[in-house]
């Protein structure tokens, strides 16, 4: 194979999907973007094979009676998110770097199945509160739903030692710049 994978997790509202973007914006890392499955409904302007391929349940466990998924989570009681190995393999044979923004349990998933062909990058938000704000602030859901996010986050937040990097994203230039440092670092070695 002749991609690598790099692997972003963190609570959301920790503003990994921004500093995500920021990285694909940059050609030179040849990243492509692994687009996961989820059995979630579309929200906003989200786009079937854009952020995700949104699956129905039954297709969603079709996928994994067959095997399709590299790694698979059932999240916040319900929804299932999952990487397709198709979709990773693709792009690492045609020579990409694979980007992941997966929740804790499968990105690590992710590391363990590619060893030191992947690099996994812990988005550390600087505090719960902070956390709170943002995911308040960003108003996309109700409130039942972000103190659910938040008790999740608690969680999350005690896996940040099992990845290779942390990147605290208190300033968002400079946890941005930190993430590219990193990442060049790796893809060169
Ligand atoms: P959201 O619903 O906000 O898009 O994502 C909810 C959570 O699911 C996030 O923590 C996100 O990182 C995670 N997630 C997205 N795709 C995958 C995936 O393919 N596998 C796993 N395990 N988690 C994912």
């Amino acid at each position: 194979m002749k991609g690598k994978c790099i692997i972003f997790s963190a609570p959301s509202g920790s503003g990994k999907s921004t500093i995500v973007q920021y990285l694909m914006q940059h050609e030179d890392l040849r990243l492509k973007f692994s687009i996961s499955a989820t059995s979630r409904a579309p929200r906003g302007s989200e786009q079937h094979g854009v952020e995700y391929f949104f699956l129905s349940d039954a297709e969603f466990r079709d996928h994994i009676q067959k095997g399709d998924f590299l790694e698979y989570e059932e999240v916040y009681g319900g929804s299932f998110y999952g990487t397709l190995k198709s979709q990773v393999e693709e792009q690492l044979e045609a020579g990409y770097n694979v980007a992941f923004d997966i929740d804790v349990k499968g990105g690590l998933n992710v590391k363990k199945y590619y060893g030191d062909k992947a690099l996994s990058v812990f988005i550390q938000p600087p505090s719960v509160e902070e956390l709170r704000r943002r995911l308040i602030g960003r108003g996309t859901e109700t409130m039942d739903k972000i103190e659910m996010r938040l008790a999740k986050a608690e969680e999350e937040l005690s896996y940040a030692p099992h990845f290779d990097k942390v990147i605290i994203n208190d300033d968002l230039a400079t946890a941005q710049a930190e993430a590219l440092q990193v990442i060049t670092d790796f893809l060169v070695k």
